[in-house]
């Protein structure tokens, strides 16, 4: 019976379909599975040369329980791949010797958070129509995540999507992918305001409790545990296609919420020979600072042209300090209340055990320019600014395995910042090429609950 838990030890047990409909903890923790499954060598070795969904289907089948049958789940990983660009879904290439990057931005928004995002569409889809009931979900995006979102969800019975973003604050691609589908469950807002207010406003949203039963409200934000588990398929998939079992890999990850790095323990924790995960993050390198001094702290964020990596709070942090001191909620929940305060220092003990699964490292501004210019150069390999922080951290951090570097986005995605590093200005792939000539559909909002949730309400379809 496989259960799902919180980090902060006083929430029900959930089975994987609620712990997917809940997302976060009603003692505002998040769900981990009870028990890591695990696969032998000989289970990692049959992976290799297998089509993308069938190590999707062996990887993440023991973490379902009862909640799918096995065709169910395989149709669902059918139609949640089917829209990438690229028959190898995460396909592999090399850039200089023993260092390899992971392109996760084959996806119709060319994010690595479609392998998560569309997955979950169809998983809410199924279950919700079993159900025969419907959901509203909310988000806030500052750019990548809400057009995922929007993406995963449009068209889906089930389901009224309304995704909050900062007007005038996200890159035009990132806009047009949020306003160009036509779908009438589907709900772009500019929202008056900074990212932080449409977080904020989202937050309210679930604290009124009348509404959110009324309009049976739910997130799809990183912190839900389907998210996460989507994610470990890639890091099988590399490691396989590089040696494992035979051979350890390290990876290194560009990070902000944690959750894409986390997904890479998860699989070491399956019985994936990971060497090292190293943490990759931009000059807002909080979780760097944390491993290096076991102090948390808080600093306010300061804008990168990396955007999707400028956190203040790592929410999926949480996860790996619950396993770090040994699945203590009760310790846990206390960190999350210093945290209020401003931050919290880990004990000796959890950050020793930190640093036995994790390295980091920190890539700044003209870092990142230099290593987008330099990878074109050495490499003939246009990076977007996320994965070139993530090419950066890892060239410190070579060592005797091969590394992955994920590439997290397309460069398509942040031309600007691609442009002035190289002079290139990269191109959509042709499968979207049309974007820039497609109509538009948002609605301005002002920055008001009241006037939000009433526009929600008028517009869903329960
Ligand atoms: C979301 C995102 C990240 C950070 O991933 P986390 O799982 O939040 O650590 C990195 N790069 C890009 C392009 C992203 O969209």
């Amino acid at each position: 019976m496989m259960q799902y838990i919180s980090t902060r030890g006083s929430a029900p047990t959930l089975t994987f379909d609620e712990a997917m409909l809940t997302g976060l903890a009603r003692d505002g923790g998040l769900y981990v599975p009870a028990e890591i499954p695990t696969m032998t060598a000989e289970d990692i070795a049959a992976l290799a040369g297998l089509p993308y969904e069938e190590v999707a289907f062996r990887v993440m089948r023991p973490y379902l329980g009862t909640s799918f049958t096995d065709d169910e789940f395989r149709g669902i990983i059918e139609r949640a791949y089917a829209g990438f660009g690229h028959d190898a879904r995460a396909p592999l290439k090399q850039l200089a010797p023993g260092h390899f990057l992971c392109e996760l931005f084959h996806g119709p928004t060319l994010a690595f958070k479609d392998f998560a995002m569309q997955l979950i569409g169809q998983l809410f889809e199924f279950e919700l129509k079993r159900r025969d009931s419907r959901v509203t979900i909310v988000g806030a995006t500052s750019g990548d995540t809400g057009s995922a979102a929007i993406e995963a969800f449009r068209g889906l019975d089930a389901v009224d999507v309304f995704i909050l973003f900062p007007h005038g604050r996200v890159s035009e691609v990132q806009r047009r992918q949020m306003t160009a589908p036509s779908e009438d469950n589907v709900h772009a807002l500019a929202l008056d305001g900074h990212f932080d207010d449409c977080q904020a406003r989202v937050k309210d949203m679930f604290n009124d409790f009348e509404f959110r039963d009324g309009v049976k409200l739910a997130g799809v934000n990183s912190i839900n545990w389907a998210r996460v588990l989507a994610q470990v398929v890639y890091y099988f998939t590399s490691a396989v296609a590089l040696g494992a079992p035979h051979r350890k890999v390290s990876f290194t990850v560009p990070t902000g919420n944690f959750g894409d790095i986390f997904a890479g323990y998860i699989a070491k924790r399956m019985g994936l020979p990971i060497d090292r995960l190293v943490v990759a993050t931009n000059q807002n390198d909080i979780l760097h600072r944390c491993l290096s001094t076991s102090e948390y702290m808080v600093d306010g964020v300061i804008p990168s042209i990396s955007p999707s990596m400028d956190i203040q709070v790592s929410s999926n942090f949480e996860r790996a300090l619950f396993d770090a001191y040994g699945r203590d909620g009760t310790a846990v929940a206390q960190l999350m209340d210093e945290l209020k305060a401003g931050g919290f220092k880990v004990s000796q003990g959890a950050l020793q055990a930190l640093r036995e699964n994790f390295d980091s490292g920190r890539c700044s501004e003209e870092e990142t320019l230099a290593t987008i210019t330099r990878t074109l150069k050495h490499s003939a390999e246009l990076l977007c600014p996320h994965s070139a922080v993530g090419v950066h951290v890892a060239e410190a951090h070579m060592g005797s395995s091969p590394m992955v570097t994920l590439a997290t986005a397309h460069p398509a995605k942040f031309p600007d910042a691609v442009e002035k590093a190289t002079g290139v200005r990269p191109g959509l792939p042709p499968r979207m090429a049309d974007l820039y000539e497609r109509s538009e559909r948002v609605t301005r909002v002002e920055n008001d609950l009241l006037a939000i949730e009433t526009l929600i309400k008028d517009r869903i379809h329960l």
